[in-house]
């Protein structure tokens, strides 16, 4: 059983996860999110039910439009499986349960702001205003829920969640701040420390400020690869921000507990 609801899980995330590409492109640019149906890129062509299914499509059309025979990146293929892989780690580590609902939530935002952010250095306000609502509704859930349901630990819960948001909402500011006099322009955009409030929210703010040390670590190869090989390097930080709390999420600061549902 535990099986099938892992594929189920993966099957689910496959399919969000080339919805939330759409998403993640399309807002930042204002435009709707249901209108026009996907299509090529480059002709136009509207994709046909078949056309749409995560990774196989891509697959089996030769990984090319099937009308102007335009190449289609693996990126979008590499972003759905990726989604899948991620979704069904989480219910492997989770089970049915609120917790599960928070993470999955919280990757979901995250997979949106790696592709606006990648794609147009923004992050939209949209995402994070939406982010925050849904997040405090499930964090009041999860902190009142305790066999029955408790009003007060819900809003005590809720009310240290934005507590831990601000400050790592505050260190992200100062962070900036620094980085702007000591390399003279602008050296994060504001979307990264709105961002910075929903991790805080979400891990906690120490836990936010290892999300801040990792990510830094992740970002500094790609950042000097950037550095060799083109002339602009203009680099957004919210896709490794992300990552970052991706992989802290997930492994819950504990390693072995990841590795031990894969049976290593
Ligand atoms: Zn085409």
């Amino acid at each position: 059983m535990e099986v099938y609801y892992a594929t189920v899980f993966f099957i689910f995330g496959t399919v969000l996860g080339s919805f939330y590409n759409v998403v993640g492109y399309r807002l930042p640019l204002n435009q709707s999110i249901i209108t026009p149906p996907s299509h090529c890129p480059n002709c136009g062509h509207t994709l046909k039910a078949y056309e749409l299914i995560p990774i196989f499509s891509w697959l089996f059309l030769g990984r090319k439009c099937s009308k102007c025979k335009q190449k289609i990146s693996c990126f979008y293929p590499i972003f759905e499986l990726a989604t899948g892989i991620l979704f069904m780690t989480s219910y492997l580590l989770f089970g049915f349960s609120l917790k599960l609902l928070l993470v999955l939530t919280v990757i979901s935002l995250l997979l949106i702001i790696i592709i606006s952010d990648y794609q147009t250095l923004t992050i939209p306000d949209e995402i994070i205003l939406f982010g925050i609502i849904i997040l405090s509704i499930e964090i009041f859930l999860l902190n009142g829920y305790n066999e029955q349901f408790n009003l007060l630990n819900g809003f005590k819960g809720l009310l240290s969640s934005y507590l831990n948001g601000l400050i790592a909402f505050v260190i992200m500011l100062l962070v900036k701040l620094f980085g702007d006099f000591v390399f003279k322009k602008e050296s994060m955009g504001g979307g990264d420390i709105k961002l910075m409030f929903i991790i805080g929210m979400v891990l906690g703010f120490k836990e936010s400020i290892m999300v801040l040390f990792l990510s830094a670590f992740i970002a500094l190869p790609v950042a000097l690869i950037i550095l060799i090989t083109k002339k602009d390097h203009v680099l957004p930080f919210g896709p490794f921000l992300s990552v970052a709390t991706i992989i802290l999420l997930l492994t819950e600061f504990n390693l072995q507990n990841f590795l031990n549902i894969f049976y290593i």
